[in-house]
């Protein structure tokens, strides 16, 4: 099976082919932990996971980075402001150390809770002080970097494909460098790769780097994590596209530099997720986080289910309307899924070889949901695949199902989109069987009252029959 990715490397849809057989080196820039984070953050992290649960559908063994920003982020995203670790300080009463600390605790247990596949090195900055100031000495040493009052700057000039990945105009950069611009950088585009403690200073995090206390810049830590667990050349790096311009563009320039090959054969890229049609900004509100989401009775498989709806390079819109919407279609996919437990025990598993008509189109359908994935990681054509055939499967009578085939299914769609049908939908008890198989003996008895009365006890127990011609299926009340 062919997998394609966007690759905003080449600005084309391109066939992925790992540098190794089998294997996928993958690095996620991660969150800078200050704050809670809000939904239109998490919503990368999802899209992510869409991309490792598709690389292991396609039978890849993925090694994964994903860095903990806690120091060097500064408040303007470029080298001037406050380090939003410090801010966060200030703005709590402790310490940064006891805010990052916090924070990442608060994003770990996030991805947890929306049952994240967890990469396999997560990386706070500040563990890898020596490996940042190692690629710095590395870069000194090419001659490309210079000193001035406030750090040590890489000098982009040297780096002559500075502009290629993000097509920036550096012309138009220069011409138009704000007037706080710092008169010390030789060029707008320069970046910090270490930044000193102002003198007379004391930062909660600082570091002694020649003789000199003083701090990371941001971007550095992104090129020193991958090289210490990946390698010189990644398969792919993942990040928002607000990432593109400045914090990738440094982070190739870094990294090509010190390392001498490419740094990462493809690039991805998530487009925002926007609230009632804006962005998220504090004066409007509407920086929703898990709790919020779970406080208004919302699961956040819900907002998976919303997410996958939309495609990870378009803007989506996250609306309450939408997100019922999406908490509905899962509710849908749920009673369906339960109908596992339905399909009475026949020998068709034994028997059948699994190339009978109930069994092929089922198996079909797994296979399509891969095939959308593959193709740029295609979730909305997935879903839509999964309902077409989720409604020919309702209509169906439950011996015409395959059995096998169809748990093979829920399995896929689990295993691809991280959706948990087959979790959130056991069984019911055997007390419960007992008064379905009653009710069903009342009504052939045509004892009317009787089965009515069933019907609401179950009720109470949150499940509802379905009467269907030649059958009673159960579903979860919802
Ligand atoms: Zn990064």
């Amino acid at each position: 099976m062919t997998l394609k990715f966007h690759n905003t490397l080449t600005g084309h849809l391109d066939e992925f082919i790992s540098q190794t057989p089998g294997q996928v080196s993958l690095y996620t820039c991660g969150p800078t932990v200050y704050d809670y984070p809000h939904i239109g953050n998490w919503a990368a992290y999802i899209y992510w996971d869409i991309l490792v649960r598709t690389l292991i559908a396609n039978d890849y063994n993925v090694t994964r980075v994903m860095n903990l920003t806690d120091v060097g982020h500064l408040v303007s995203d470029a080298d001037e402001g406050e380090d939003k670790l410090e801010k966060g300080a200030r703005r709590e009463g402790k310490t940064a150390w006891e805010v990052a600390k916090f924070y990442s605790n608060v994003f770990l247990e996030g991805m947890n809770r929306l049952g994240l596949i967890m990469p396999q090195y997560i990386t706070p900055a500040t563990e890898y002080i020596p490996q940042q100031i190692d690629m710095v000495r590395t870069l000194k040493a090419k001659g490309v970097t210079y000193q001035i009052d406030d750090g040590i700057y890489f000098d982009t000039s040297k780096f002559p494909r500075y502009a290629d990945f993000a097509h920036l105009d550096l012309d138009a950069l220069q011409a138009g460098a704000r007037v706080e611009f710092n008169p010390q950088k030789r060029n707008p585009s320069d970046f910090a790769l270490w930044k000193f403690t102002p003198n007379g200073e004391k930062r909660d995090m600082e570091w002694e780097f020649d003789g000199r206390m003083g701090f990371p810049g941001w971007h550095i830590e992104c090129s020193a994590m991958a090289l210490a667990h990946l390698g010189k050349t990644l398969d792919i790096h993942t990040g928002g596209i607000d990432h593109i311009p400045v914090h990738h563009t440094n982070e190739i320039a870094q990294s090509e530099t010190a390392n001498g090959v490419r740094f990462s054969n493809y690039w991805m890229h998530n487009n925002f997720l926007k609230v009632d049609g804006s962005k998220f900004s504090k004066s409007l509100g509407n920086g929703y986080t898990l709790d919020n989401l779970e406080a208004k009775g919302y699961s956040l498989l819900d907002f998976r289910m919303f997410l996958l709806q939309g495609h990870y390079k378009s803007e989506s819109n996250f609306t309450f309307d939408n997100l019922t919407s999406a908490r509905n279609r899962l509710n849908n996919w749920r009673n369906i899924a339960t109908l596992r437990h339905q399909i009475h025990d026949t020998l068709q598993d034994d028997n059948e070889k699994g190339n009978d008509d109930k069994s092929i189109s089922l198996y079909a359908t797994s296979q399509a949901i891969i095939e959308a994935v593959n193709n740029d990681l295609g979730t909305p054509e997935a879903l839509k695949i999964i309902d077409d055939a989720f409604s020919k499967i309702v209509n169906a009578k439950l011996t015409n199902i395959h059995r096998q085939a169809f748990v093979q299914l829920i399995e896929t769609i689990d295993a691809v989109l991280g959706l948990q049908l087959m979790n959130t939908t056991p069984d019911i008890s055997d007390d419960i069987k007992r008064i379905i198989l009653e009710r069903n003996q009342a009504r052939a008895d045509k004892d009317w009252s009787k089965s009515d009365k069933l019907r609401d006890q179950l009720l109470t127990e949150g499940i509802v029959i379905r009467d269907t011609n030649s059958e009673a299926i159960w579903e979860y009340k919802n």
